[in-house]
């Protein structure tokens, strides 16, 4: 099958033949069918010292993808060959505590699809039956390889309730404006979309976000002290990962507001505590995946309901050979979702 592959400790990747893989019984064989570019995607291109600490090669990469089954495993009841599919990409072990209390995406000794083990950018991939999501009929390969990027929106908004308040969100990559969308159909007085490129903001404004700042230009917070009248926002989504960003995101936060972290940062980050947080009586929320499945089942309904349509947060398309102009615009961090057809 046709694949592309890491194999070597350097940037870039390799599209090559593999052989068919064999599954276990407790996965599934599918024939994937949209895979998706995510950040991680482009830390292992890179092969930067995130990538290389983490993932031994070769490896398959490529985790955000739907696909149609065409094998079962022997112990597997629950899929059949046809059945379409989206995949989560956190492997949970079924034993741990945290996956005995529901929280199977936080799993002790929890695998992650294209990291560290094989993934999705390939003809066919191997997908353990506990990952699969079956997609509704009405939702498209293509959006279903979105869902678990989309998710991570609606996880981050699940942690407050938008509804009548001001939110403001860092970043508006894909995940940003998922969070951003979410919260507008939420009921959010109004959302606020903070970002560094023309084309990410506006991508938001056009998805439906009240208000863009571009942080590049002006002083963000002063800026949301002017359009909240210093009365600050409710809900603080931070989704940069930027050091630098973090501290101006929590003075835009109210006293007793919530502050929802979703961004990697690299390495340890100064915050003022005492002022931030202390003081402020801040909520802090970690957010991390998908809650299995809770976040799945409101993904889902939220797409069913007709009152968002995520389609357009996919900017560009490529076919997987032309994954050497994919990467370098994915780079660039100015372009909504990147999506391979396979
Ligand atoms: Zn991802
Ligand atoms: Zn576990």
């Amino acid at each position: 099958m046709k694949a592309l592959i890491k194999d070597n400790p350097t940037k870039g990747a390799n599209f090559t033949d593999l052989t068919l893989p064999k599954i276990g019984e407790n996965d599934l064989l599918v024939r994937v069918q949209a895979a998706a570019i995510c950040g991680t995607d482009i830390h292992i291109y890179q092969w930067n010292e995130y990538a290389a600490s983490r993932i031994k090669l070769p490896l398959l990469f490529g985790h955000e993808y739907a696909a149609e089954v065409v094998e079962v495993g022997r112990s597997v009841t629950n899929f059949k060959k046809g059945d379409r599919v989206a995949a989560e990409t956190h492997v949970p072990c079924g034993h741990c505590y945290q996956c005995a209390t529901g929280l199977q995406h936080i799993c002790k000794d929890m695998k992650i699809l294209g990291v560290h083990m094989d993934g999705a950018f390939a003809e066919y991939a191997v997908l353990p039956a506990v990952c699969a999501w079956k997609l509704d009929p009405s939702i498209s390969y293509e959006i279903g390889a979105t869902m678990e990027p989309f998710g991570i929106g609606v996880h981050a908004m699940s942690k407050t309730k938008p509804a009548g308040k001001k939110v403001i969100v860092f970043g508006c990559g894909p995940i940003g404006i998922y969070a951003q969308m979410v919260a507008k159909l939420s009921g959010a007085e109004y959302v606020i979309g903070v970002d560094v490129t023309k084309e990410r903001l506006d991508l938001a404004r056009k998805m439906g976000t009240d208000i863009v700042l571009n942080a590049k230009e002006v002083n963000v917070a002063e800026e949301v002290s002017k359009i909240t009248k210093g009365f600050g926002t409710d809900i603080v989504v931070e989704l940069t990962g930027n050091k630098a960003v973090l501290n101006d995101a929590t003075k835009t936060l109210r006293r007793g507001g919530d502050i929802v972290l979703v961004g990697l940062f690299s390495g340890p980050v100064e915050w003022d505590l005492v002022n931030n947080v202390i003081y402020k009586e801040a909520n802090v929320y970690g957010v991390t995946g998908r809650i299995m499945w809770d976040t799945w089942w409101t993904a889902q309904s939220m797409l069913l309901s007709g009152k968002m349509d995520v389609s357009p947060v996919i900017t560009h398309r490529f076919n997987l050979q032309d994954y050497d102009k994919a990467f370098p615009l994915a780079e660039s961090a100015s372009t909504g979702k990147i999506v391979f057809k396979i």
